[in-house]
């Protein structure tokens, strides 16, 4: 194909993925093989979809500790566990884990785990901590305007573009292409990872989980930056407040997490759920 060809085709995907806030990468590929219009769904997914999970510190990096002495690498692994165990069940998704055990994975790194294996959905793992002992509750964050911004830029900066973006290689891509490719990738990104946070504020809601007022949040985290796997970053709760550090401690509580955070994974892929949980699938019945 002529470099203005897979020019023209990739403004067309670009374009239509970003105003229909369709995922780019589909739209991508279906420009390689179909001249004509991209398709937009697939009818049936041809694999069951690959969530990357991300538990928070690890190795020389404990992260906060609670009064008992817990260490927050330690619950966020545990509880990443027990979700991986619900989510291949019935192999309805595949899991990766961005660090198998306690080791110390640098932050970017384990953006990159994500994006090698093309997961479809990516979501951190954390517990936190706050002077005031009184404060509870578990809060979702996604990358704020201003950080995905500055993400923008960096990329579409870098002298040697030797990077993949929505299944297209930058460095075979005019500036201005690849420029726009990044911002539109990137937006779409953002868009699914919101939708997905206000999925998953519900989801802990309908289980019962206590949630921070203001739950979901933007924020800088390093985690978020992937432009094209939408990305969350889930405070479970605080190791600082008693009745928090207790909960996340017990084995029947993580269960619950784990289960509210299946549910809306199964909300924002539409996957039919494992089991009927305490939301809308219960009350059905
Ligand atoms: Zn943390």
């Amino acid at each position: 194909m002529s470099e203005e060809g897979l020019r023209r085709r990739l403004a067309l995907g670009v374009l239509v993925g970003g105003s229909m806030g369709l995922a780019v990468p589909a739209l991508a590929q279906s420009a390689r093989t179909a001249p004509t219009v991209p398709r937009t769904k697939p009818v049936v997914p041809p694999r069951p979809k690959l969530i990357a999970l991300d538990p928070g510190h690890g190795g020389a990096d404990p992260g906060t500790t609670g009064a008992s002495g817990m260490h927050e690498k330690t619950v966020v692994y545990t509880v990443a566990a027990e979700l991986e165990r619900q989510l291949t069940a019935g192999r309805r998704y595949r899991v990766t884990l961005t660090r198998r055990g306690d080791l110390f994975v640098p932050l970017r790194e384990r953006v990159s785990r994500a994006r090698a294996v093309k997961a479809d959905l990516f979501i951190s793992l954390h517990a936190d901590a706050h002077p005031d002992p009184g404060v509870r509750g578990a809060t979702v964050y996604t990358l704020s305007e201003s950080a995905s911004d500055r993400e923008a830029a960096a990329l579409a900066a870098k002298e040697n573009k030797a990077d993949l973006v929505a299944g297209v290689d930058l460095r075979r891509q005019p500036d201005d292409v690849a420029n726009v490719l990044i911002e539109m990738t990137q937006r779409g990104t953002i868009n699914q990872s919101r939708s997905f946070a206000g999925i998953m504020v519900e989801a802990l809601r309908d289980y019962g989980v206590a949630t921070l007022p203001r739950s979901h949040r933007h924020a800088g985290f390093a985690v978020l930056t992937a432009p094209d796997v939408p990305a969350i970053l889930l405070e479970l709760g605080y190791l600082s407040n008693r009745a928090d550090e207790r909960l996340l401690l017990n084995k029947a509580h993580q269960q619950k997490l784990a289960r509210a955070i299946s549910a809306a994974a199964d909300r924002y892929f539409g996957t039919r759920p494992a089991q009927p949980g305490p939301g809308p699938a219960a009350k059905k019945a």
